[in-house]
């Protein structure tokens, strides 16, 4: 089976592809514009495996994209390509617009050409996974009950706008055209390799640096966490055993506020690191600054379909899975340093160069 990941540099896409070349014999084809949050890095324990291909695309460039399918014919898309920071969509909505709204179509075109060539047996067997999120169904109140499937959408943020909108497209290349597709929709992941732009690896980071640790208004914000390494799971069984033309939300049943979530990482740094401090002396730089516009107050995800139809379960419960990322930090130094340096990106640069 020949698989085709957009986005496999990313946070959650690299969790995707480690897993399948790790844990399964499948061809892996991960296309990447390497934008600011693909990193090569993440992937360098998997990149020498024969199963494993690297195509530098941007998914709005159709014509490179259809050259990539016909060389890969691949069996399945899983599509994690996206620009995913809320903070950034709230400065800058255009890079969402187009890469989450106009490389969607332009992926969902050219799979659909693709798909249309194949025969009636692979044709059946074709999945194209859409990889969404929670987040487009706005905000939940604090006893509402949690998402589920059928919620309404209700997008805050240009994220999560441009995000429901590629939501919408997919629906609509299966309804008219039949491609089969699936739709996840999954809420705030966390563990190693990622951005340390996101909540968690920013509070860990700054606190390791005893810098301040800015918390967004009151830190009562709710989010349902998830290991990203679960859900990497729950989404290769939904290539696998998902329903065509169905919707899975996935979730940890991990609500927690943010306040709470930076109190428990200080706690695993003054457990982890005796020496640097103890956790009230981590909890003392934490600062509430200015919320940001538009702050949903709550997510929470109600998985009981993916668990009763897939039997999928988190295996990582969020005090499990919160050690295990606050150690995978300590420990990858070179990792994060090489990213807030920024030269993951100048030595991109010249491999991109050399490739070419
Ligand atoms: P990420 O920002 O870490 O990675 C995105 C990847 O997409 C990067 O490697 C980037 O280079 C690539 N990319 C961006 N624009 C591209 C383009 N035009 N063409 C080709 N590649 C491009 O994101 P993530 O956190 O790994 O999220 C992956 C997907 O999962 C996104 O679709 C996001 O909406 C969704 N999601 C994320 C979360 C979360 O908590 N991180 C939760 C639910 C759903």
């Amino acid at each position: 089976m020949k698989v085709l990941i957009t986005g496999g540099a990313g946070f959650i896409g690299s969790a995707v592809v480690r897993l399948l070349i790790n844990e399964t014999d499948v061809a892996v084809i991960n296309v990447d514009k390497l934008t600011y949050a693909g990193n090569l890095d993440s992937l360098h324990s998997i990149a020498g495996s024969a199963q494993y291909r690297f195509e530098h695309a941007d998914i709005c460039d159709r014509s490179r994209l259809a050259a990539i399918f016909e060389r890969y014919d691949p069996d399945a898309v899983l599509h994690l390509a996206a620009e995913s920071h809320v903070d950034r969509s709230i400065d800058g909505p255009d890079d969402f617009v187009r890469t989450n709204v106009f490389g969607t179509a332009s992926l969902l075109q050219v799979a659909l050409g693709r798909w249309r060539r194949m025969s009636a047996a692979r044709q059946k067997k074709f999945r194209f996974l859409h990889v969404s999120t929670d987040e487009v169904y706005g905000d939940l109140g604090e006893t509402t009950d949690p998402f589920r499937e059928n919620s309404p959408y209700a997008p805050s943020s240009p994220y999560s706008a441009t995000k429901a909108a590629s939501d919408h497209l997919v629906r609509a290349w299966h309804r008219t055209y039949e491609l089969p597709i699936v739709i996840a929709h999954c809420s705030n992941n966390y563990g190693p390799y990622q951005f340390p732009e996101k909540f968690i690896p920013h509070v860990i980071l700054n606190a390791v640096a005893r810098n301040d640790l800015p918390i967004y208004g009151d830190g009562e914000q709710v989010r349902d966490w998830l290991y990203v390494e679960d859900h990497a799971r729950a989404l290769w069984g939904l290539v696998t055993h998902g329903r065509v033309g169905d919707t899975y939300n996935i979730g940890g049943r991990n609500q927690q506020r943010n306040i709470d979530v930076a109190r428990m990482i200080c706690a695993c740094l003054g457990r982890q690191l005796p020496n640097a401090g103890t956790a009230a002396e981590f909890e003392s730089l934490i600062k509430f600054v200015a919320d940001r516009p538009g702050h949903d107050r709550r997510y929470a995800i109600d998985a009981g379909k993916i668990e009763r139809e897939l039997g999928w379960k988190p295996q990582e419960t969020f005090e499990t899975g919160l050690v295990k990322t606050v150690r995978w930090y300590l420990a990858n130094e070179p990792w994060w340093r090489r990213v807030l340096t920024g030269s993951y990106r100048l030595e991109r640069i010249g491999f991109t160069e050399a490739a070419r």
